[in-house]
């Protein structure tokens, strides 16, 4: 049994968003999306801070993808942007590491993202932190440190979707649980990972944090 890092929530389905930052879509040289873009990761994935993130063999490029991850607090279904919001518990740091290559190779021949982003360990998130330590009025800002190094930064105000369009949309197509974790997609500045780094991502400079190291499997 799995539980949401810092909770004694079993964890549920863990739902992720691409492309939901305009300079990272860029980047990557994807369309401006029409709507969320949404994938899964297996909870086998999940990891946090005290554990490591695994490089498999099977890939020569994983790269980091700092997120702000969402906890989701109660029985969703087709609900409003309003009651999505008053839905979260809490919010948590993590790292949506994705095996490039494997995922460039999967988008040319039109297959899903599966085996990219759903290794042991590429579900990497930090203990979750209390709604109640983040203001409703004020955007949440997300940092990720790479070897005391700043490779992305970004902030919920400049996301496509909002958070609670994309837990109303979500609801709209899966019946949403307690314990659901969503990865809200990533700013740009999406790079390599390598054996011996260390990554450290913040919610508001440390509201919320994970820190987790890199090895080779
Ligand atoms: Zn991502």
């Amino acid at each position: 049994m799995k539980w949401v890092p810092g909770t004694s929530i079993p964890i549920g389905n863990i739902y992720c968003v691409g492309r939901n930052f305009a300079d990272h879509a860029r980047e990557l040289k994807n369309e401006i999306p029409a709507g969320p873009v949404v994938f899964l990761k297996p909870t086998s994935a999940l990891v946090s801070t005290g554990d490591a993130i695994l490089l498999p063999r099977q890939s020569h490029r994983v790269d980091h993808e700092a997120e702000i991850v969402v906890v989701v607090g109660a029985t969703l279904k087709n609900v409003t942007e309003g009651e999505a919001s008053d839905s979260i518990i809490g919010f948590a740091a993590g790292l949506d590491v994705t095996a490039r290559d494997l995922q460039d190779q999967a988008k040319e021949k039109r297959l899903p993202w599966t085996v990219s982003k759903g290794f042991d360990t590429f579900a990497a998130v930090g203990p979750m932190a209390s709604r109640r330590e983040f203001r409703d009025s004020e955007p949440i800002r997300l940092s990720l440190r790479v070897n005391g190094q700043i490779r992305q930064s970004g902030s919920t105000d400049q996301m496509i979707f909002s958070i609670a369009t994309l837990i109303a949309y979500l609801s709209s197509v899966f019946t949403l649980s307690r314990g659901d974790l969503v990865f809200t997609g990533t700013p740009a500045g999406v790079g390599p990972l390598h054996d011996g780094d260390f990554c450290d991502v913040t919610l508001n400079e440390g509201v919320a944090r994970l820190s987790i190291g890199v090895k080779r499997s």
